[in-house]
């Protein structure tokens, strides 16, 4: 699908040939999908509509929102957007979400997450019509995709089976390690890595906070998927050689840049390169793959609610 970059170099001494997974690249291309499929729900008379609601001040809520909206209006999907006052009830937040369930033009409603601390989260989810449900976080729909029978799978882990498969990374019979267990990438990643069928079949280990000897259980993995949340966890010294490595992290650390900070992931990418077989880099890795799958799930969503057939792999 996507040609390797081969960054074959030398550093410090040592020869480096980690294949660059570039998510950009596999993002693209699954946009580039995505318009099809809108063509083909508005022949069939759907424009396909995403609701994005922002109960927030944070300006990386904000930030994300309008990258959510502006990937919509790129494939031709129509975006709606919602805002509500950070102090507001949580029912101004509930009669929202009653209100885009109910509306024809409204294929995923999504709300941005985090929350204030006076509105449940769970509520919240929960409330969402789970055929709508495009970030997949409803039990609904949590529960289809530990059953084998998923409908939307959540973005982030989605993109990264995207990436894997992209790559031609086997996860049959592989020895997969999951660093993380949120519900938003830890959980359902090593629920997707251990279905049966094609990009499962993977034995999964997930690890957390309490878990020991995390660095025995690196040491072993074929695939590893990084979502921790915290700068260069893992270096280069903890991985097997050839492995393939996911960082889902996005951690902002101090820097002398224009803005004052730099992403970087929860791997130290320069180590890990010496000695992964291949590799996503932070940005351009996961981030872009997350994006494009809300857009997937919106269209699939418009798909299953007008009853039109769109070609999804
Ligand atoms: P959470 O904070 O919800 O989860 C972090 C997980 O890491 C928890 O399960 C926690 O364990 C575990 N953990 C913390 N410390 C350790 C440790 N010392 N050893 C092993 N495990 C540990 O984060 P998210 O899953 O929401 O996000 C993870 C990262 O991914 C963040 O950097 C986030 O910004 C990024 N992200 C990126 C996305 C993308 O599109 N690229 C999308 C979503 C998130 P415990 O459960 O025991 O507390």
């Amino acid at each position: 699908m996507t040609d390797t970059a081969d960054e074959t170099d030398i550093i410090d001494g040592h020869a480096v040939a980690a294949d660059i997974i570039d998510g950009n690249a596999v993002a693209a291309d699954v946009r580039g999908a995505v318009a099809g499929h809108v063509e083909t729900l508005e022949a069939a008379g759907v424009t396909p509509g995403l609701a994005t609601v922002l109960m927030s001040d944070d300006p990386a809520s904000e930030t994300y929102v309008s990258m959510k909206q502006r990937d919509c209006e790129e494939v031709g999907i129509e975006g709606i957007h919602v805002e509500i006052d950070a102090d507001a009830p949580a029912s101004e937040l509930y009669e929202t979400i009653d209100d885009l369930n109910e509306r024809d033009d409204v294929h995923g409603v999504l709300v941005q997450l985090p929350l204030p601390d006076h509105v449940d989260k769970r509520s919240v989810i929960r409330r969402i019509a789970p055929e709508k449900d495009v970030d997949g976080f409803h039990p609904e729909n949590v529960g289809r995709l530990v059953a084998g029978d998923a409908r939307f799978k959540p973005c982030t882990p989605h993109g990264v089976q995207k990436l894997l498969a992209a790559y031609d990374v086997e996860t049959e019979g592989a020895d997969a390690v999951v660093v993380g267990r949120s519900d938003i990438v830890g959980k359902p990643m090593a629920n997707l890595l251990i279905q049966k069928g094609p990009l499962g079949n993977a034995t999964t280990t997930v690890c957390h906070s309490r878990t020991e000897d995390l660095a025995g259980k690196l040491a072993d993995a074929d695939i590893v998927v990084a979502a921790v949340g915290i700068p260069e966890f893992i270096d280069g010294s903890m991985l097997k050689a050839g492995a393939t490595v996911i960082d889902v992290g996005i951690n902002r650390v101090d820097a002398d840049t224009e803005k004052g900070y730099e992403l970087v992931g929860d791997v130290e990418y320069d180590s890990a390169r010496e000695v992964a077989g291949a590799i996503t880099p932070v940005p351009g890795g996961v981030g872009p793959m997350t994006r494009a799958m809300l857009l997937y799930n919106t269209v699939k969503a418009a798909g299953i609610q007008h009853d039109v057939e769109i070609d999804l792999d």
